[in-house]
């Protein structure tokens, strides 16, 4: 099984990027604008942030607290609705896509993983991330089975898959979260924060998995406040006041 079509490879587990798509825009977002409207006034949380995003690039989003980092977060995975601006996903405006379409766009595309994992408890780890498959209807049961096993494996999790997720660690967790992520070969991967939970030794394994994904030919989009970020991350972009600024 493929486990990374994007790669347009035949044994995407021992592959790495086919350098002839490294030019191709997976994501691009233009001129984004956020404002808040509260009883105290108006936040303008983006002022105007234009981001490319490339095949096979980890790109960490820095910046304080404050900055626009997760309402920019937000608005990529549609979470959120602009202001004005636009985004477009492989050429594809998301932005005029209605809540239903951008559900499914979502669904089919974007992986994404949060700070707090948030695994379905009940669940075993292999139906944790044969969930997010069994929403898509691409595989039969089997093949669903086959692909969340694999990726679990990927992960290094594997020998786990059987056991629910309060029976294994943190880091653990998240490589389930970041399986379960990778479920519908989404080109693009948004994480905010997916190490905040997480010590700096377990966080640095989990920047390892997102570097290999990237190597892979995904794109990996993060916001971290980690300062290590540099020894992983292909890109680091700042934020600050709403606007982006590349490192
Ligand atoms: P960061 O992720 O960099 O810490 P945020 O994107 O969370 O920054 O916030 C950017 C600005 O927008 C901040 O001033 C924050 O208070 C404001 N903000 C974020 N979400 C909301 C919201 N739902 N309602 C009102 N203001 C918000």
């Amino acid at each position: 099984m493929d486990l990374f079509e994007v790669t347009q490879s035949e044994n995407s587990l021992t592959s790495t990027i086919d350098t002839d798509q490294t030019d191709y825009l997976v994501l691009e977002v233009r001129n984004l604008y956020k404002d808040y409207h509260t009883p105290a006034g108006v936040t303008h949380a983006l002022r105007g942030v234009n981001l490319k995003l490339y095949p096979a690039e980890f790109v960490a989003i820095v910046g304080k607290s404050g900055a626009g980092k997760s309402t920019l977060i937000n608005l990529i995975t549609g979470i959120d609705t602009i202001t004005s601006g636009e985004i477009f996903f492989r050429g594809e405006a998301v932005h005029s896509l209605s809540e239903e379409q951008k559900t499914k766009w979502r669904g089919r595309n974007l992986g994404v993983v949060f700070q707090f994992f948030q695994l379905l408890p009940t669940l075993n780890l292999l139906d944790n991330v044969k969930i997010a498959m069994d929403l898509q209807h691409f595989l039969t049961p089997i093949e669903r089975r086959e692909r969340a096993l694999e990726l679990l494996d990927l992960v290094g999790i594997k020998e786990h898959a059987f056991k629910i997720p309060a029976k294994i660690s943190g880091g653990q967790q998240q490589r389930v979260a970041i399986a379960r992520a990778l479920a519908n070969d989404p080109a693009l991967i948004v994480a905010d924060e997916p190490t905040g939970n997480l010590d700096s030794h377990t966080a640095a394994e989990i920047f390892d998995v997102f570097a290999t994904l990237a190597k892979r030919g995904k794109t990996v989009l993060i916001v971290t406040h980690d300062r290590g970020i540099e020894k992983w991350a292909t890109r680091k972009v700042e934020m600050i006041d709403g606007m982006v600024y590349e490192k």
